[in-house]
């Protein structure tokens, strides 16, 4: 899924967290949103994935705009989103497997459908035979492991990955990022990455913009805007 924002603003009283931001995040790749802390990253992706609305401007899903829409048309909505943060958001009082059944759960899906599914995406993700394990005795990596699973269990066209990585030593973050990698092509995910870290830009995205104090002041393949000089 293609996503476009036009002339995107958002104002906290007297502070403009997010400035005339346009961009269009092609389908099936992987966009980076890098900048600063403070730049207007979470705010962009909040504005993007319509958990919070913009005071001026436009945001489409392929031909279809979304920053209007009311509650019960969000809430449909947002199932085509996926979310992963970087202090993974897992519930403790449920193992690796139940965590991933839960957005289905939500969803009423059927409990042998569910059960199926959830330890397919287990071994999707690379912990096979680890459904029962409790979250605390897991370690970083596999806990975003399992928070991927999850994102993805209602099937998205989006995976919004905050900082997912931040928490993460650099082998596991490279492990992570070779797995979000292998998914978003065998799922066909537009994936947006948003991070302060250069080496998940230049290791993982085909596009990236770059933030500063709300505003996008580079914009385009990752190849051209970090050429080596
Ligand atoms: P990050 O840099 O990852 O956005 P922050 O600690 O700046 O983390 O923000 C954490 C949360 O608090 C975010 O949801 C952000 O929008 C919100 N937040 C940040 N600054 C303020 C503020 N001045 N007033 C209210 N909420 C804020
Ligand atoms: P980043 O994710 O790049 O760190 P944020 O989008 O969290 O940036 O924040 C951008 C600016 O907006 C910061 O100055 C932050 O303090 C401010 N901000 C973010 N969310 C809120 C909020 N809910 N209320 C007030 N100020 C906020």
């Amino acid at each position: 899924m293609k996503i476009t924002l036009k002339n995107l603003k958002r104002d906290y009283g007297t502070l403009h967290a997010v400035q005339d931001v346009s961009l269009t995040i092609p389908s099936n790749k992987i966009y980076g949103i890098i900048g600063r802390s403070g730049a207007g990253k979470s705010t962009l992706v909040r504005l993007i994935s319509m958990l919070e609305k913009p005071d001026s401007g436009e945001v489409w899903y392929d031909e279809e705009r979304v920053d209007n829409l009311s509650k019960k048309e969000l809430i449909a909505k947002r199932r085509r989103i996926g979310m992963i943060f970087q202090n993974f958001n897992l519930f403790s009082s449920r193992n690796a497997l139940e965590n991933i059944a839960y957005p289905m759960e939500i969803c009423h899906m059927e409990k042998g459908y569910i059960k199926k599914r959830s330890e397919e995406l287990l071994a999707l993700v690379g912990l096979e035979g680890r459904g029962d394990a409790p979250i605390s005795t897991l370690s970083g990596g596999q806990k975003q492991r399992v928070a991927i699973a999850r994102a993805l269990a209602v099937q998205p066209d989006i995976l919004f990955c905050d900082e997912a990585t931040s928490a993460l030593d650099p082998q596991t973050t490279r492990a992570i990022l070779a797995l979000i990698k292998e998914i978003q092509k065998k799922m066909n995910l537009t994936v947006v990455m948003i991070t302060h870290q250069m080496e998940v830009v230049r290791d993982a995205c085909d596009f990236v913009a770059v933030l500063d104090s709300g505003r996008v002041v580079e914009e385009g393949k990752v190849s051209e805007v970090f050429a080596s000089p």
